[in-house]
Order: C-alpha cells, then sequence, then structure tokens
C-alpha cells in the first residue's frame, strides 16, 4: 500500500492555504487507499514550537495521520547514505563556487537564466585540488551539486499532465554540510512509502528534479498532483501579513473549525464542515482548479 503526505516547514502557524493543502492531500490518500503520513521538515527554517502548533491545528482540522510523525533532522545519517549512494555512481560533483563567481558566470549567452552555468562541472583532478585548496584557506569547503545524465525529466501530474522541465546541475550538500531539501524530501518521501505527493503548485517546477534525484536513487517514481495556492485580493501568493489567516486567528475572531473547513471545501467546490465529511464528498475529477482569492475576515 502507498502513502500520501503532508510535509510542513516548521517556519510558523499554517495558514488557510496550508490547511487547504494539508486537508486536500490527506482526503486525496485516503480516498485511494493509501496511508497518509505527516513529515516535519525541520532541517531549515525552523521556529520554536512551530511544529507543535500545526501538529495540533492538522489534529483540530481532523486531518489524522499513520504512525509517528516523522521529524526530517532525526534522518541525517539517511541523508548522508544517499549522498554516498549519488557520489559513488558519478552523479555528484564538488562546486567550488561563490554566489557572485555564478552570478558573473550566468550572464553569458549559452546560460538558461537561473541555471548553474557548468564552471565546475568538468574540471580535472588537478584543477580541482587547486580550488578546493583556494576555497580551505577562506575556510569553505566545496558544496556538491548534482551530476545528471538526462537533459531533463518528466513527471505525471493528477492536474497538470506530463511536466517536463530541464534538469539543472541542483545543490544537494552546501558548503557548510547541510543537506538541500531537494536531497531530504526524496530520500524520507522514499522512506515513509510515499507513492502520492499533493502540494501546493509552486512546487511544480522542482517536481522533474525530485523525480529524476529519485530515479538516479533506485526509487518508484511518486504520482503528483500540485494543486492551485491560495491568494490575496492583490492576486499575490497569501501570507500571515495578509491578516486573519491561520486557525487559531480565525478562531479567534469567532469562526468555528467547521467553519474554516466549510469554507475550505466551498473554495474547492464542494460541500462540508468536517474532514470526515470532506472525505465523503471530495472527488479530484469535480474539485475547483482555480486558485482562491481568500479575504481574511475583519477583527
Ligand atoms: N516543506 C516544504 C514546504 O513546506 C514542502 C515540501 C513538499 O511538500 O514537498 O514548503
Amino acid at each position: 500500500m502507498g502513502a500520501g503526505r503532508f510535509a510542513p516547514s516548521p517556519s510558523g502557524d499554517m495558514h488557510i492555504g496550508n490547511l487547504r493543502t494539508a486537508l486536500l492531500a490527506w482526503a486525496w490518500a485516503r480516498r485511494s487507499g493509501r496511508k497518509f503520513v505527516l513529515r516535519v521538515e525541520d532541517i531549515d527554517r525552523v521556529r520554536e514550537g512551530a511544529a507543535q502548533r500545526q501538529i495540533e491545528d492538522l489534529q483540530a482540522l481532523g486531518v489524522d495521520w499513520d504512525g509517528e510523525v516523522l521529524f526530517q533532522t532525526t534522518r541525517h545519517a539517511a541523508h548522508e547514505e544517499a549522498i554516498a549512494r549519488l557520489k559513488e555512481r558519478g552523479l555528484l560533483f564538488e562546486c567550488y563556487c561563490s554566489r557572485r563567481d555564478i552570478k558573473e558566470a550566468s550572464s553569458a549567452p549559452h546560460v538558461r537564466p537561473g541555471s548553474y552555468p557548468g564552471t565546475c562541472r568538468n574540471l580535472t583532478d588537478e584543477e580541482r585540488a587547486e580550488a578546493r585548496e583556494r576555497l580551505a584557506k577562506v575556510g569553505r569547503a566545496p558544496a556538491l551539486r548534482l551530476n545528471p545524465m538526462v537533459d531533463e525529466w518528466s513527471v505525471e501530474d493528477e492536474l497538470f499532465g506530463t511536466v517536463t522541465e530541464p534538469i539543472d546541475c541542483v545543490v544537494l550538500q552546501r558548503g557548510d554540510g547541510t543537506l538541500a531539501y531537494n536531497l531530504a524530501v526524496v530520500v524520507d518521501d522514499d522512506f515513509q512509502g510515499v507513492d502520492q505527493i499533493v502540494r501546493a503548485d509552486d512546487l511544480l517546477s522542482s517536481a522533474p528534479a525530485q523525480a529524476y534525484i529519485a530515479h538516479a536513487l533506485g526509487y518508484e517514481q511518486p504520482r503528483y498532483a500540485h494543486v492551485p495556492l491560495v491568494i490575496n485580493e492583490e492576486g499575490a501568493r497569501l501570507a500571515k501579513r495578509d491578516g486573519a489567516v491561520t486557525l487559531r486567528e480565525l478562531t479567534g475572531l469567532g469562526m468555528s473549525v467547521a467553519d474554516v473547513v466549510e469554507q475550505i471545501s466551498g473554495s474547492l467546490g464542494f460541500e462540508a464542515r468536517s474532514a470526515e465529511e470532506f472525505l465523503r464528498v471530495f472527488d479530484p475529477a469535480l474539485m475547483t482548479r482555480e486558485p482562491w482569492v481568500f479575504v481574511p475576515p475583519e477583527a
């Protein structure tokens, strides 16, 4: 049996857009007979106490999960092991570039905007030794980048169909030794048996790279559903500064959790006042695919 998942970064309280994504991921997994797992992506962007509050909010919403919550920081050894495996397969290279080096090299006409210009990809052993020494002198160590064997990769998405993106030499381990989200997310999804990834569509363009990394590690390819973001009245992605947007803020203004679930369900084209009810009526084929403009209630 496969699993769906929700994998929040504990950077603060979730807003109604995050809650909506969580409810969708949960219902999508449950209605397809999958397990549902929760993972706290606490390898960066951590705010004290946020993980616990996120867990409480999900419980209040009526979202449940199988097994223990997985904290990503407990997975360091597995992430390191994946790095070692990719290295062994020739799928990583050391990169000695500073941000400035990359910026300068990226302005060359053949470089795709925003992509790594390839500076350190094909250096000789001698050049590497020199570069390593140069970095060591200023107290830095090289980063490790993906050395992809393909130019592009495709994933299947329930809402977007086949999505193909060029595969860039993304950083998988930074110079300070920290493992990148793009690596951790893939290793941990596999570890938790995740074969269905439902998340906000701001991550759509990262999906092919993540699926390629999964392939490189010998994992099955997951299926994706990238769901629309919730936006504010200006059309920008909803944020905390937009007003009362978290569950606690909304209930503080007199809304009940059932009212919040009703709003989320309504925005997706369904009528439900609890997670249970939502699960009964949810059908991906009938779901509204437009972004939802959320107008926070006045205090
Ligand atoms: N932890 C990421 C975030 O909260 C999401 C990762 C994912 O769903 O793949 O932005």
